[in-house]
Parts: structure tokens; C-alpha cells; sequence
């Protein structure tokens, strides 16, 4: 469908809107769905949402610091750095420390997990949250597909 353009109305795509509304940083939701910064900035005012607060924020969620330092591959992967190297991995904020597996898995699906984390797909160290899966899960494709038997 074509976009009419030229009218006075802005378009702020929904993912954008939905991740300013849930409290993001312009930073953490620019590297999540990959645009610019400055794209997110205007869509905040559009939307007339405060701005986020610059600068180191201390009182940012683990999900914000998840946001900040995963890292998005070209083809729709989020690595974690040092995740490879096997279970260490984790998000320290003020003195708790998170899994970036289960901050991802509660992103996707609203729930703690159940059981270990991991990667459903084939990238190791990928903390995609439509990637990652709990134990249920695991057993549950298992029961499905076939677990080699
Ligand atoms: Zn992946």
C-alpha cells in the first residue's frame, strides 16, 4: 500500500511507540531495532514522552542494560559478548546479576523460565529473545520433532 506523503500527519512505526512507552532509552531501542538514534529522539517527541534521562542512569532496569550490550548480528541474531565461552555470562546491576538468557526469555514471553536457558537456534551465544528457550520448551519440540532416542 502506498504511503500518502506529504500530509500532516507523522508515522511512528509501532514497535518504536511500544518500546518508548515501556520506559526504554533512545539508545537501547535505536540499537534493538537498529535505526538511529535521532529517529527515536523524534519519535519521542512526537509522542510527547519525556525525554530519557542522558548519561549514565544507575537506576536503569536489567532489561535497559540488556538492550545496551547485546549485540545485534545482520541476520536477526543478538549475541551476547563472552556468551560462547559458556555459562558465565551476566548482567550485574546494583548487586544483582542477571542471566542475559533469562532477561531475554522474560522480554519475549512475560514468565520466568523454567529450568536453563539457552539458544533455540543455531547461533551459540544468541540472546535473541524470539530465540531463546526454557526447559518446557526444550522438552516440548522434543516431544514434537523427536528427540534422538
Ligand atoms: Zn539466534
Amino acid at each position: 500500500m502506498a504511503q500518502p506523503s506529504g500530509g500532516g500527519s507523522v508515522k511512528i512505526r509501532a514497535d518504536i511507540a511500544e518500546l518508548l512507552h515501556a520506559g526504554l532509552s533512545d539508545r537501547a531501542i535505536s540499537r534493538q531495532l537498529q535505526l538511529r538514534t535521532s529517529r527515536i529522539r523524534a519519535a519521542r517527541e512526537i509522542l510527547g514522552l519525556p525525554p530519557h534521562r542522558p548519561g549514565p542512569t544507575p537506576a536503569a532496569t536489567p532489561e535497559d542494560l540488556f538492550w545496551r550490550r547485546a549485540v545485534p548480528t545482520d541476520d536477526g541474531h543478538l549475541l551476547w559478548p563472552g556468551a560462547t565461552q559458556g555459562s558465565g555470562a551476566r548482567i550485574r546491576h546494583g548487586q544483582e546479576r542477571y542471566s542475559p538468557y533469562r532477561i531475554a526469555f522474560r522480554l519475549r514471553y512475560g514468565r520466568e523460565p523454567v529450568g536453563k536457558v539457552t539458544s533455540g537456534c543455531t547461533h551459540a551465544g544468541c540472546v535473541a529473545p524470539d530465540h531463546v528457550e526454557d526447559r518446557p520448551m526444550r522438552e516440548q519440540y522434543a516431544a514434537i520433532f523427536g528427540g534422538a532416542q
